[in-house]
């Protein structure tokens, strides 16, 4: 778990901001469900057979007993917040956005933290494909918003869960005849879950050679993952159809998606990634209710965008006011004051150090204007407006600092 400073915490906070903003476009709502929930709902919800709640869960009993987790994906969280809070009670679909700190114990290493955010998006009650595709271009528009152009999808369907059963089926069948050059995750899988061979970095040859998904898929799951391929390429999305990707649990209903970025490694290493699963309100006790969605991962996006478009990083404000003397301390955080009520960002530094060093210490944050107040500038309600870029300075009164320093920003600006 990493300590985020000022440069890093102002860009993920730009992240989530950027988020909001995009899913407020397409029509979504905020939804902010606890970080904390009974573990059970992961278990159920995740699957007691995955890496996630098997070895990663952050799992502990409370004063009161009860068996609570940090958690460590926000789908199944936002949909029990929904419908226990009363979305889609009426028949009527939830377009939501999150985001927030997820925890997995993870094994660290780049890009890969026990405590990452995500930011991620949920279209409950609604169950045709434009929903999916709807989904899945919202969060490329989101990874463009923050600067990254050159992301794909990488998309599959998984067919209804007959469908899939027939294929484990077939995939058992296919392994069985190899048990012996399987890795030993894998022949631990193979009884109850033979779909996650099929990502497995170690056995990926043999893999190769399995049956292909889209060979149990029926005539109505080969329209659907068309009908959203269909409406990708309207929205003039990137994407390619890969047989291996998989989601493995039950819940899961025909599309499965990520997206990819060439300077991460493939699988493991997408942006994101989500899926349609339908069946997961039932798995949780909740009304039944059709849902896709995405999560992206916050580091993930900033790995890859070079580029945070004026998120502040770790820069102080632009103005410092600078007392010459202790003397004249509460009349710097007055003029500050006064500053700041103009909407400029405007630090008061009536420390007990020399001017000069205020200076120094000013420029090298980045500050563009000092205001310094001493004896003979308090006495005649005046203070000396130093452009700390040009080295220019004249004296002002109090009356006129903000509207002066506010057209000198804006001239920087303009230059
Ligand atoms: P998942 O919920 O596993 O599909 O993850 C969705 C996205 O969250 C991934 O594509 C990553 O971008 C991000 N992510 C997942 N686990 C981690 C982690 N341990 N550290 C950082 N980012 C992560």
């Amino acid at each position: 778990m990493r300590d985020l400073l000022p440069e890093a915490a102002a860009a993920e906070a730009w992240v989530i901001e950027t988020h909001g903003r995009v899913a407020g476009l397409f029509g979504y709502l905020p939804i902010a469900p606890p970080i904390v929930e009974y573990a059970e709902l992961f278990e159920r919800g995740v699957g007691t057979g995955t890496d996630i709640v098997e070895k990663e869960m952050y799992a502990f009993d409370d004063r009161g007993g009860r068996r609570l987790a940090l958690r460590p994906e926000g789908t199944a969280g936002v949909l029990r917040a929904a419908r226990t809070g009363g979305l889609c009670d009426d028949g009527s679909a939830a377009r939501l956005f999150y985001s927030g700190p997820m925890f997995r114990y993870d094994r660290p290493q780049a890009g890969r933290y026990r405590q990452f955010s995500q930011v991620g998006a949920e279209y409950l009650g609604e169950t045709s494909p434009h929903a999916d595709a709807e989904i899945i271009e919202l969060g490329f528009q989101v990874i463009r918003a923050i600067g990254i152009e050159d992301a794909h999808v990488e998309l599959n369907s998984l067919g209804s869960a007959a469908e899939r059963q027939d294929y484990r089926n077939r995939l058992r069948e296919f392994y069985a005849a190899h048990v012996n050059e399987l890795c030993a995750d894998c022949q631990r899988r193979l009884d109850d879950n033979p779909l996650r061979l099929l990502d497995c970095k170690k056995d990926a040859e043999l893999a190769s050679h399995a049956p292909l998904l889209s060979s149990a898929w029926s005539s109505e799951s080969r329209d659907y993952f068309e009908a959203v391929c269909s409406s990708l390429s309207d929205a003039n999305i990137s994407f390619r159809h890969n047989e291996r990707l998989v989601r493995g649990l039950d819940y899961y209903a025909h599309t499965a998606f990520e997206y990819w970025h060439s300077s991460l490694g493939g699988a493991q290493n997408a942006l994101g990634g989500g899926g349609r699963y339908d069946g997961l309100a039932e798995v949780l006790g909740l009304p039944p209710t059709g849902g896709v969605g995405y999560a992206l991962g916050v580091e993930r996006l900033l790995m890859v965008t070079a580029d945070t478009h004026g998120a502040p990083g770790g820069r102080g404000a632009e103005v410092v006011v600078c007392s010459v003397s202790t003397a004249e301390g509460s009349a710097a955080l007055a003029l500050a004051r006064r500053i700041r009520s103009a909407g400029i960002a405007v630090e008061a530094d009536a420390s007990r150090r020399k001017l000069d060093g205020k200076l120094r210490s000013a420029h090298r944050h980045q500050a563009r204007i000092a205001v310094i107040v001493g004896e003979s500038e308090v006495a005649t309600t005046t203070a000396v407006v130093r452009n700390l870029g040009t080295r220019e300075q004249r004296t002002v009164p109090w009356d006129e600092l903000g509207a002066t320093i506010a057209h000198e920003l804006h001239q920087e600006k303009s230059l």
